[in-house]
C-alpha cells in the first residue's frame, strides 16, 4: 500500500475551510466590504447582511441575537468570561471551581485570578477524563461565584455531562461558563434547554475562518465590556465589526448544524474502526494503546500511546508518508510542556511522551485509516529498534 496523498488528522488543532465558508467571506469582502458602523447607504447595505446573517445563526442556536459577542475566537472568549465573571463577582466570593483538564485559554486565566487571590478547586477526573459530579457538588462553598468546564476535553475527547453539572450548581445558584470549542457543532448541545450561562467557540474548529468566534451571555447575565473602544457590539466588544468572518462562520455553523447526525455517524465509525484495528496492531506488536473509552469520548477525538516512541519522534515520521497528526495537544505554543490533562487520567510521565493526538473531520475516510495503520505497523518496530537496543 503506498500513500502519497495527504492524510490530515490534525483537525482538532483546526479544520480547512468549508467551500461554501469560503465563498461568503470572498462575496462579502469583495462586495459588502462597508463597516457596518458607517451611516452611509453601504454601512446599511453591510448591516443588513450581518443582520440577515445573524438571524439564522440564532435561529440555529436558539438564542437572541443580544446574548451573542463576536471576538476573535475562542481564547479572547475564555478570557472575556472569566476575568469579566471574576471582576462582577468578587463581592459576592472568591472561590472558582474549574477541572484539571482545561485549555490553556482556561487554565492559565485561572491560575493569574489564583495569584490575584481567588480561591479556586481544580476538580479531578478519572482515567476516561470525567468530573466526579459529586465531589462537584462538595466542592461548593458559601464563596462560590462560578464555574468554568471544559465540554470536549482536546487531548483525549471525554466528554462531561454538562447537563448534570448545570443542575448541581443551579441548585446554589450558581453560574456556569462552558469551554465548547471542540464539540460545538459536533456532539448536540441545546444552550438554552440545558440553561448554562456563558459559552466559548470558536469557528476554524468546525470548517469556518481563522480568527473569529464568539462568546454567548444568557441575557439576564449582565458583564462589562471586555476590550474598550469604538462601542461596538452594544459596547460589549469594541473594534470594527468582522462581518466576512461572522457571516462565513454563520454559513460554517449552518452546513455543519444540518449535518451533524450524519458526520456523528460517519466520523464514530472511523474512531470505531481505528480502534478495532489498534487493538490487532497491539496483539502483534505490543504496548499500544488508546486512552480512554470509546462511549465515554468524542469520535472526532482520539489519543493513543505507543509505548517507546517519543510523539514528535512518530509525528514527524509520519510526516514523511504525508501523514498529520499532533503531539499530545497542538493548541500550545510551548510544545515542551507536559501535558496536565494526560497526567490527569493516570498516564505516567514517560507514557505521556508517547502519545499522539489522532483528530478526524467529517472529510476523512476509512483508507487514510487503513494507510496510518500500514505506515505504523511498518515504523513501530523499526523506531522502537532505537529506543530498545
Ligand atoms: N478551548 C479549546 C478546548 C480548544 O481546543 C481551543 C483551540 N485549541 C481553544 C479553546 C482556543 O481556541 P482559539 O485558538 O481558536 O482561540
Amino acid at each position: 500500500m503506498s500513500n502519497n496523498k495527504q492524510i490530515y488528522f490534525d483537525n482538532a488543532a483546526t479544520t480547512k475551510i468549508y467551500d461554501e465558508s469560503l465563498d461568503v467571506m470572498n462575496d462579502i469582502e469583495l462586495n459588502y466590504y462597508s463597516n457596518p458602523s458607517s451611516m452611509h447607504r453601504l454601512g446599511f447595505v453591510a448591516e443588513q447582511k450581518l443582520k440577515q446573517y445573524t438571524k439564522e445563526a440564532c435561529d440555529i442556536l436558539n438564542v437572541s441575537e443580544n446574548e451573542i459577542i463576536w471576538t476573535s475566537g475562542a481564547t479572547e472568549s475564555n478570557n472575556f468570561a472569566l476575568f469579566q465573571l471574576a471582576k462582577k463577582l468578587n463581592k459576592k466570593g472568591r472561590h472558582i471551581i474549574t477541572t484539571n483538564i482545561e485549555h490553556p485559554s482556561i487554565s492559565k486565566v485561572i491560575d493569574k485570578l489564583e495569584n490575584d487571590g481567588y480561591q479556586i478547586t481544580r476538580l479531578s477526573v478519572d482515567n476516561n477524563g470525567l468530573i466526579n459530579l459529586e465531589e462537584l457538588e462538595k466542592s461548593i462553598t458559601e464563596e462560590t461565584i462560578f464555574a468554568t468546564i471544559i465540554y470536549v476535553n482536546n487531548e483525549i475527547g471525554s466528554i462531561q455531562n454538562i447537563e448534570q453539572i448545570n443542575k448541581i450548581l443551579k441548585q446554589k445558584n450558581i453560574i456556569l461558563h462552558v469551554d465548547a470549542t471542540q464539540g460545538f457543532m459536533k456532539i448536540p448541545f441545546d444552550i438554552k434547554k440545558i440553561g448554562i450561562d456563558l459559552m466559548s467557540v470558536s469557528a476554524h474548529k468546525i470548517h469556518g475562518p481563522k480568527g473569529i468566534g464568539f462568546l454567548y451571555i444568557d441575557k439576564n447575565l449582565k458583564l462589562e465590556p471586555f476590550l474598550l473602544g469604538g462601542g461596538q457590539q452594544n459596547n460589549m466588544r469594541s473594534g470594527t465589526i468582522n462581518t466576512p468572518r461572522i457571516c462565513s462562520f454563520i454559513k460554517a455553523i449552518q452546513i455543519s448544524h444540518q449535518n451533524m447526525e450524519f458526520n456523528y455517524k460517519k466520523v464514530y465509525n472511523l474512531k470505531k474502526y481505528l480502534t478495532d484495528n489498534i487493538n490487532v496492531l497491539n496483539n502483534e506488536l505490543k504496548d499500544i494503546s488508546i486512552n480512554c473509552d470509546i462511549d465515554k469520548t468524542s469520535p472526532y477525538i482520539t489519543s493513543l500511546t505507543i509505548k517507546d516512541i517519543r510523539s514528535e519522534v512518530l509525528l514527524h515520521s509520519l510526516e514523511e508518508d504525508n501523514i498529520y497528526v499532533s503531539a499530545g495537544s497542538a493548541c500550545s505554543s510551548n510544545k515542551n510542556i507536559v501535558s496536565n490533562t494526560l497526567k490527569s487520567i493516570g498516564l505516567k510521565n514517560s507514557l505521556i511522551e508517547n502519545t499522539i493526538r489522532i483528530s478526524f473531520s467529517e472529510f476523512n475516510e476509512i483508507v487514510e485509516i487503513d494507510n496510518f495503520i500500514y505506515v505504523l505497523k511498518n515504523r513501530i518496530p523499526l523506531l522502537r529498534k532505537f529506543v530498545r537496543n
